[in-house]
């Protein structure tokens, strides 16, 4: 019998969340504070003053000794440094201090961090400023701040500050158009997101025999075992005692820090799980994934498991990613992607779409970018996971009302006159729980769009940034012409029409996975991107920075900044996977498979002795021996390929991609031979069936 956990007490009683501040907060700072998280505007010194003292009260109160500066550097993780509120009275004793200046501003020694050239090295200075959106949380006995991160120019260096910034704009936009259709008391309109976690978890000593993993997260050898997922028996079955003990005191330490954290369940492939929470606001949304996947790290380890979130620990089994759910929901609660009742809400509903889809076609190469790593090309295009090909899937009655806009004809009812927007009413279109198609990227499920593109250890930062700043993009067109049109319903029409029938192409209901849709994608002009070689050069499109500029998410330099980053994390990724591999190779596999050799070298000699046939062994030996021999020459392939490398980093993505990864290839194939031939007892290293069936 497991004890009883009050939930709702445990809930967000680490948080210092809104009811906490209302009653902790003299009136008039807590509605200072609101002002400020609503409307964005400043905070004066005296009332962060007042903010932080409370925090510290309520934060020593909860056991934190330290506070720190929580942000969200460009490596797609977190950042903390953390500082006692320690501060000497002059006569050996100390008070416990923090003030709205520590609070607002920090400067962590940021040096390290990847800048994208953004911040010469004579300027090590970064800066971090509290988001006073995002709430402070107490953890391990840290006050956590969540800040943005910029350097001294005020050049973002973060993933945060981009995000906050494509929120205010679609807002903005979203609103526009929400006027227009009468709306006058929506204030704001909230991107909203809910990001479902793929995972796997290894037993720790395991894990801990191979070099792979412990160096690269995942497994670079490894022979097929016999039975794999095709038995579907891991989907959604039971749940192992020490998963599900880890799954409940994960569950427990995310509720403590207000994360919504909903559903859990197996997943397709063996030692394969899934978490979803329920989705909030894209800011909070995000600092909430990038705590879930931390706190999973952290509560494998004390459950004797890891937690694996690469994007493809296994061949041959499927990888994980992160279904980010996004939806535009106004302050009053309206769900714009929500066809309404009545035709006027249809109407709206059908610019919010119109919008959506003309934008993710015109940027299909943006949002392809931003799911573009090393880890993730294993997957997109993998025959498992959505395909690199970025296409919406809408269903069958929404695709219907879309086929008979463009056409002007009837909507399935021949007695009816063609549809209307803004007078006639919209077929009913049901809510999708049955995650119909699976093999598209960009599925629309009944009242949001869950972009399925995104790989497990991504920062959700990146897509939900393009997709909030493409969607303000559309919008703010649209306005601009209804804004001045005389005969609004006819102008709703000829946008809604238009929008439809020229990014028709972008809408796919078939099989995402097929070799036909590459295809026809093809044919239809659609950009397939394979790889992050070659998916990244399109980010810096002349096409790509306008839209960026103008809606003032990123300036041009931090967005080629972050095409350096993400290029030269890609290289370093491939390269420190190469490398792996050759010590690998050199120093376990050949060694293990010539002592096998040299045993079964030995007994021949020893049955010839005897005058027994040897056949058997001699096969063996020999084929080991060429094996061997063929691992030996990749090995030498593959070094050489890191060697002749071009230093100027796209041209070395190139070159990582179209010499060094199919030399690895050929590297892995040997080693896999080798494995099947050999004696498990001289293998170096737990197989795939030690790993995924412990
Ligand atoms: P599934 O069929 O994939 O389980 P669910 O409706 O349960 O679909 O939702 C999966 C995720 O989508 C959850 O994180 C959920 O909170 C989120 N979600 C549901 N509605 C919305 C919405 N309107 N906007 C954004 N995310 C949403
Ligand atoms: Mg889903």
């Amino acid at each position: 019998m497991g004890e009883f956990l009050n939930v709702p007490e445990i809930f967000g009683s680490d948080v210092f969340n809104e009811s906490v501040m209302q009653e902790r907060l003299p009136q008039r700072i807590f509605l200072a504070w609101k002002d400020c998280k609503i409307n964005g505007s400043q905070l004066p010194l005296d009332t962060a003053n007042e903010i932080a003292e409370a925090m510290k009260v309520w934060a020593i109160e909860k056991g934190a000794t330290h506070y720190t500066h929580w942000f969200q550097p460009m490596t797609g993780i977190t950042a903390e440094k953390h500082d006692s509120f320690i501060s000497p009275t002059g006569d050996g004793r100390v008070i416990m201090e923090f003030s709205g200046k520590e609070l607002v501003r920090g400067e962590p020694d940021a040096s390290s961090f990847p800048s994208g050239g953004l911040r010469a090295t004579f300027e090590a200075r970064g800066y971090t400023a509290w988001d006073p959106t995002s709430c402070a949380f107490v953890k391990d006995g840290s006050l956590y701040i969540p800040t943005c991160f910029f350097s001294y120019n005020g050049e973002s260096l973060d993933k945060k500050t981009p995000l906050l910034r494509s929120m205010e704009e679609v807002s903005r936009e979203a609103v526009r158009i929400l006027r227009l259709f009468g709306d006058e008391e929506t204030r704001r309109v909230i991107p909203c997101v809910g990001a479902e976690q793929e995972y796997f978890l290894l037993p720790k000593d395991l894990y801990a025999q191979r070099e792979d993993l412990r160096l690269t997260g995942r497994t670079l050898f490894g022979a097929q075992p016999p039975k794999g997922q095709e038995l579907d028996d891991h989907y959604f079955g039971t749940i192992r005692t020490r998963v599900s003990s880890f799954m409940k005191d994960l569950d427990e330490q995310l509720w403590r820090l207000g994360i919504l954290s909903k559903t859990k369940h197996n997943e397709g492939a063996p030692c394969q799980h899934e978490l979803a929470p329920i989705y909030t606001d894209a800011n909070t949304a995000c600092d909430d994934n990038q705590l879930i996947m931390e706190i999973m790290k952290k509560c494998a380890a004390k459950h004797n498991l890891v937690c694996l979130l690469h994007e493809k620990p296994f061949a041959g089994v499927n990888g994980s990613g992160k279904h980010n759910n996004w939806s535009l929901s106004t302050d009053t609660g309206k769900n714009l992607f929500s066809p309404g009742k009545t035709p006027r809400q249809n109407a709206r509903f059908l610019v919010f779409l119109a919008a959506f889809i003309q934008g993710v076609d015109e940027y299909q190469d943006f949002l392809r970018c931003t799911v573009a790593s090393a880890g993730n090309d294993h997957r997109l295009g993998g025959g498992e996971a959505p395909p690199a090909i970025v296409s919406i899937f809408l269903g069958d009655e929404l695709s219907a009302v879309v086929d008979s806009i463009i056409q002007g004809t009837n909507y399935k009812d021949p007695e009816k006159s063609l549809l209307r927007i803004g007078v006639d009413v919209l077929p009913a279109i049901p809510k999708d729980t049955t995650d119909r198609n699976r093999t598209s990227p960009l599925a629309f499920t009944g009242n949001k769009f869950e972009l399925r593109m995104l790989g497990s250890s991504q920062s959700i930062a990146g897509p939900n940034i393009a997709l909030n700043t493409i969607m303000a993009e559309q919008l703010s067109r649209f306005a601009d012409s209804l804004e001045k049109a005389e005969d609004f319903e006819g102008t709703l029409q000829t946008i809604v029409s238009r929008a439809f029938t020229e990014h028709r192409r972008i809408i796919f209901e078939g099989n995402g996975y097929s070799d036909a849709w590459k295809e026809e994608a093809a044919r239809r002009g659609l950009s397939n991107l394979p790889s992050t070689a070659e998916a990244l050069p399109t980010y810096v499109s002349p096409k790509n920075i306008d839209l960026v500029v103008r809606h003032g998410i990123f300036t041009e330099n931090e967005f080629r900044a972050r095409f350096a980053i993400h290029l030269e994390s890609y290289n370093k990724m491939v390269n420190i996977e190469a490398r792996t591999m050759v010590d690998m190779a050199v120093h376990q596999i050949l060694p293990a498979a010539i002592r096998y050799s040299k045993v079964l070298c030995e007994t021949v000699k020893l049955k010839q002795d005897v005058g027994v046939s040897c056949k058997g062994e001699t096969a063996l030996i020999r084929q080991l021996s060429a094996h061997t021999e063929k691992l030996w020459d990749a090995v030498e392939v593959l070094k050489k390929a890191l060697a002749v490398l071009p230093k100027e980093v796209q041209a070395a993505a190139a070159g990582y991609r179209n010499r060094v990864i199919p030399a690895m290839q050929t590297v892995r194939a040997e080693a896999d031979a080798l494995e099947e031939l050999t004696d498990k007892s001289c293998w170096p290293y737990p197989t795939y069936s030690d790993l995924l069936f412990y």
